[in-house]
């Protein structure tokens, strides 16, 4: 069998992991450091990736491409797309089937496509390190991520040659990782803050199985919140002084966000830091700075307040899907880089009514996770069982009464995964030969306001009275969270045709080009 490697595909870094004589190995890069930072410039000459490319970003700001994950599985239309769009130097334009897509120096790439770049570089390393060829990866994902949003992710593993093995969620992953260290029975609350996105996980361990009990999230909160206050503090207060706007600047901007990351991190540690910047702009011909002598922790999390407080609704809805209360969880474990801000550890201490756990480095974590499940499934470690759960309800949309647009769940969100349901439906009119069902992602009563997923039209049904033609719908979900819907006709056992047509991302065929592209290239 073929080495497989574990990935954290995060927004701001990416992390390799794998089991090597039963120790976990972390994927060390060139500059030292063992994450790479999730961005890429879609240079002329070909891309650049990681570390490289993050440097770059003050000289070349339109074409650097980060915080790629944002946009995946989203569509162009989104709200917050449409907000992201305006804080990012790069362009966010339509691509096809209304999906969110880059574009730099008049090239449109999918945000799969981006991934898939980093994915590919990842491999290559991992590959030159180990000194043999890795085709096979499990990858991290949010665990709030939808159906659209892993689908895209194992799209950019195959584009990037990898055979992705298994999609699992991140704070999964994380109790696994941390898990490694620990043999006691008990009922954890995984926090994960990165730099995109957050999710909360509750989950039990009982010896070797892990079974997710619930989790919930926000894909769009995550650092770049964070540093997204710091950037319009210090844009608002140089138009003060000199009324002139850093945000119509590209080069300005891209500068006043690395100054914006690098004191939030400095504030982790120390109680202020000094913000200075010169030559960020011309006036006339005079350069102008920006020269902060001392920002203080204390403004920071003013600043941050609101970004905090979204923390707090997703925990207390995972506690209560669990059943749990904050006194019944025994250990809180801190997974992303966000986790090391004193205001968030304040903030997980308050709602939890405990200190939360990090002594673990919470960049590597979720990596370390994922080789433990390579390792699970080479057979190198002994047989850890993971019950993950589905974080969004599925449906189909049913016309009731007036109400076109009604959701009928058919699989409740934390329903343990792989599952699989099936649900009845009879025609509706005579001689009806034809059904038309559409699959919703989502928790609203109105389909309106879910994830369309994808319709599918059922063909070839008997010829018959309203109500004779019975059709049997099945929803299965795999161990990745992945959904396959089949149907077939009751009533007289004859198989319907099923014609899926996709509301997003990318089709198999395309997947398949741009991999043969890739591996050309490469
Ligand atoms: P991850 O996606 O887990 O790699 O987390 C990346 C996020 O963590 C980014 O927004 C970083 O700015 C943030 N981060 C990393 N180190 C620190 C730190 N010392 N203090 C605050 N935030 C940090």
């Amino acid at each position: 069998m073929s080495r497989i490697v574990g990935i954290d595909l995060g927004t701001t870094n990416c992390c390799v992991a794998w089991l090597e004589g039963g120790r976990v190995q972390i994927l060390p890069m060139d500059d030292g450091s063992r994450v790479m930072p999730s961005v890429v410039v879609m240079d002329a000459a070909g891309p650049i990736i990681g570390a490289k490319a993050k440097r770059q970003a003050t000289v070349n700001p339109t074409q650097t491409v980060y915080g790629a994950k944002r946009l995946i599985g989203r569509k162009f239309k989104d709200q917050k797309i449409r907000h992201w769009g305006e804080v990012v130097p790069y362009d966010i334009v339509e691509g096809t089937l209304g999906d969110a897509w880059i574009e730099v120096e008049g090239k449109k790439y999918g945000p799969e496509q981006v991934s898939a770049l980093l994915l590919g570089e990842l491999k290559r390393r991992a590959e030159s390190f180990l000194g043999e060829e890795v085709s096979s990866a499990i990858i991290t994902v949010p665990a709030y991520f939808n159906e659209r949003q892993r689908q895209a992710t194992k799209d950019a593993g195959n584009i990037a040659g990898l055979n992705v093995e298994h999609i699992i969620n991140e704070p999964t992953a994380a109790a696994l990782g941390y898990g490694a260290t620990q043999s006691k029975d008990e009922t954890i609350a995984v926090f994960d803050l990165g730099g995109g996105t957050f999710d909360i996980t509750i989950l039990k361990k009982e010896g070797d199985l892990y079974e997710v009990l619930a989790t919930h999230g926000d894909t769009f909160l995550g650092g770049e919140d964070f540093d997204q206050t710091v950037v319009e503090y210090l844009a608002d207060a140089f138009m003060e002084s000199t009324e002139l706007d850093l945000r119509t600047n590209p080069v300005a901007l891209q500068r006043l966000k690395d100054a914006a990351e690098e004191a939030k991190h400095a504030l982790s540690g120390a109680e202020e830091t000094p913000i200075n910047l010169p030559f960020l702009m011309e006036n006339a011909g005079n350069p102008l700075h920006l020269n902060i002598d001392a920002f203080a922790r204390s403004h920071l999390e003013i600043l941050a307040t609101n970004v905090i407080a979204r923390l707090e609704q997703p925990c207390f809805a995972a506690l209560q899907s669990a059943g749990l209360l904050p006194e019944e969880i025994d250990r809180v474990l801190m997974a992303g880089g966000m986790t090391r801000m004193p205001a968030v550890q304040a903030r997980v201490e308050e709602i939890f009514k405990q200190k939360p756990e990090h002594h673990l480095d919470p960049d590597h974590i979720v990596a370390i996770g994922a080789a433990v499940q390579c390792g699970i499934m080479a057979g190198d470690a002994s047989g850890v069982t993971l019950l993950d759960v589905t974080p969004h309800s599925l449906g189909l949309r049913i016309a009731e009464g007036s109400n076109r647009d009604k959701m009928r769940v058919v699989l409740e969100k934390n329903t343990t995964i792989p599952t699989s349901v099936e649900r009845s439906f009879t025609t509706t009119a005579d001689m009806q030969d034809v059904v038309r069902l559409e699959v919703f992602q989502g928790e609203s009563d109105d389909t309106r306001e879910n994830v369309c997923l994808g319709q599918f039209l059922l063909g070839n049904l008997p010829e018959v009275q309203a109500g004779q033609v019975e059709v049997v719908v099945s929803f299965t979900i795999d161990a990745d969270g992945l959904l396959e819907v089949s149907a077939s006709e009751a009533t007289t056992g004859q198989e319907a045709t099923i014609e899926i047509e996709t509301m997003g991302g990318l089709t198999p065929e395309e997947v398949e080009n741009l991999r043969a592209a890739a591996a050309g290239i490469g």
